[in-house]
């Protein structure tokens, strides 16, 4: 595919705009990336400069001053932190346990499959049944794993920078619409609010999403071994791992251990993010503070061979 980086392209010869005119508008590259999203999702996708980007476009373009989202609770906490942001511009949230039925009275339903770092799966069938729209954050399972639009919700969103990329060097977000309409109306507010991606990191989704399935089957085996080996492991509490994707979290003794382990490995790197060729571990404390067990390990399985991996985990836990 060619990279178009244009911000312009000429109207035809009678003075009118062809497809593409401005790229605040849309632009090929971008719009190439989003079919190749959206058929992955089956729906109709739209791109946006970050998964928090997304977020906010979505919240926006959808609901109204005073209007409540009910938010998975455990979900990936910079979403309740964009929430808080956007407070002041009155919109409220509250938390829920998202294997169980959504809350009444609210505008949006916001769920996390799984959820980032804690791992539950949320339950679906009764977020579809409730009244009001249904978001699925999907960046963890991919449509490798779940495809939110067949089981009722209406939004699929990605932060597109973790696995749809997979590469460590994209920075995206993507909303995947059901509905025509949805997209249409979110497409505008996208060009008016000048919320838009930019050529160059579609450029590169796309060619990430040529490995995706690749990718994933390989970072899913390999993280059903590391977690069945973590689960065996005397200096390891609890191991969350859903059965399906490459991340995993798991618990040590304690915060200092927690840093004596991420800071040991050689070849899985102490870095934040998920979804990567690469492996990368952190204590999600110093982000995430009492919202996580001092001891909580996120662990993004790459692409390395596993045995490798679990060599260097072993050495960690041991230091
Ligand atoms: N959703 C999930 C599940 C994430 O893990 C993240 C980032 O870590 C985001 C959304 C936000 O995405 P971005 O960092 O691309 O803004």
């Amino acid at each position: 595919m060619t990279l178009d980086r244009a911000t312009i392209w000429p109207y035809d010869e009678r003075g009118e705009p062809r497809e593409f005119y401005y790229q605040r508008y849309g632009s090929p590259t971008v719009a190439e990336a989003e079919r190749a999203v959206g058929e992955l999702d089956g729906g109709h996708a739209l791109l946006y400069p970050s998964g928090s980007g997304a977020t906010t476009a979505l919240v926006l373009g959808l609901l109204k001053p005073g209007d409540t989202v009910a938010l998975a609770a455990g979900c990936y906490f910079g979403t309740s932190v964009t929430f808080d942001a956007l407070a002041h511009w009155g919109l409220r949230h509250v938390e829920f346990d998202q294997t169980q039925p959504p809350p009444d009275g609210v505008q949006l339903v916001w769920l996390e499959a799984p959820s980032n770092p804690y791992l539950t799966m949320p339950n679906l069938e009764a977020a579809a049944a409730h009244p009001s729209p249904v978001v699925v954050d999907s960046t963890v399972a991919t449509p490798v794993h779940l495809r939110p639009l067949d089981h009722g919700a209406d939004f699929a969103l990605h932060s597109a920078t973790k696995y749809l990329a997979g590469h460590d060097d994209v920075l995206l977000g993507a909303v995947v619409c059901r509905d025509e309409a949805d997209a249409e109306r979110l497409r505008r507010f996208r060009t008016v609010t000048g919320i838009v991606a930019a050529p160059d990191p579609a450029w590169l989704l796309v060619r990430g999403l040529k490995t995706l399935g690749l990718r994933v089957a390989r970072q899913t085996a390999s993280a059903a071994l590391l977690a069945e080996r973590l689960r065996e492991h005397p200096r390891v509490e609890t191991v969350r791992w859903p059965g399906l994707g490459g991340l995993i979290s798991f618990d040590v003794a304690d915060a200092e251990t927690a840093r004596r382990v991420e800071t040991s490995t050689r070849t899985i790197v102490n870095a934040t993010s998920l979804g990567g060729v690469t492996s990368v571990m952190e204590s999600r404390a110093r982000w995430e503070g009492d919202r996580v067990p001092p001891g909580l390990l996120r662990l993004s399985v790459g692409l390395e061979d596993p045995e490798t991996l679990w060599r260097d985990l072993r050495h960690a836990l041991h230091e």
